[in-house]
């Protein structure tokens, strides 16, 4: 597995509100799972806000592990996972939650709900953590714009293209506009055109200030 940064990225100077310091640290990091061997061996990382970073690696080389223990999903079996200074192992169910609100998270698979609109799939999370009716409509018009699908906003998701629905999924990510983005294998199952959508979407919340932080096992892509 390794972790290709982008220092073009991080030198943008137009970039508004640019915080600076540390916002993730691995420190000897290794994960064991059950009745199988290391996923993680002894990792140590250092991310600093506004960073853009892609971690590359074959499929089992541990990049779903390393977001998973990120987002408190899994722990460490051994070392520390410090994200936003908070030692994730440290949290109980409720900080945990409201850390992963300081985190946007994409997956490969989009994992949108089917019996709601594009609308309603990215302002549910909103409603559930008690937004107001009137921040989530100031929220939703600017976030649908973002990723494209302004239009799009009363369809469901089987009348969307894959691209489509993935862009669905990086608004609901984002809607909440947290500070670290995380993205698996977000392209995993889009053709080359909307690959490279996926990735300036990315880019341009990077320009506004968010840490993202993407997996691919495609080299090609993060080249
Ligand atoms: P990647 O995302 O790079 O494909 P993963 O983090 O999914 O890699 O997996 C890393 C290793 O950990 C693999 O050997 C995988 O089989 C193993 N693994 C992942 N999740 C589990 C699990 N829940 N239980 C047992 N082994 C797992
Ligand atoms: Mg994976």
């Amino acid at each position: 597995m390794s972790i290709v940064g982008s220092s073009e990225f991080n030198g943008n100077t137009e970039t508004v509100n640019r915080q600076v310091g540390t916002i993730i640290e691995l420190d000897s990091v290794s994960k064991t799972y059950l009745h199988s061997h290391h996923a993680l061996l002894n990792v140590n990382l250092q991310v600093q806000k506004g960073e853009f970073l892609f971690i590359t690696g074959a499929s089992g080389s541990g990049k779903s592990t390393l977001l998973k223990m990120l987002y408190g999903a899994e722990l460490p079996t051994q070392g520390k996972v410090i994200v936003d200074n908070i030692n994730v192992a440290t949290l109980e169910n409720y900080s945990l939650s409201l850390l992963r609100r300081r985190i946007g998270i994409v997956f490969q698979d989009y994992k949108l709900i089917p019996q709601r609109t594009v609308a309603e799939n990215v302002t549910f999370v909103l409603q559930a953590q008690g937004y107001t009716r009137k921040e989530i409509q100031r929220r939703l018009e600017p976030t649908l714009k973002l990723v494209g699908l302004l239009s799009k906003a009363d369809r469901f998701p089987d009348q969307l293209s894959g691209g489509e629905q993935q862009r669905v999924s990086i608004a609901r990510a984002i809607v909440g506009t947290p500070p670290l983005l995380l993205a698996d294998e977000p392209t995993g199952n889009l053709d080359p055109d909307n690959s490279w959508q996926v990735i300036q979407i990315f880019q341009k919340l990077n320009s506004f200030g968010a840490t993202v932080i993407i997996t691919t096992h495609d080299e090609q892509l993060s080249r």
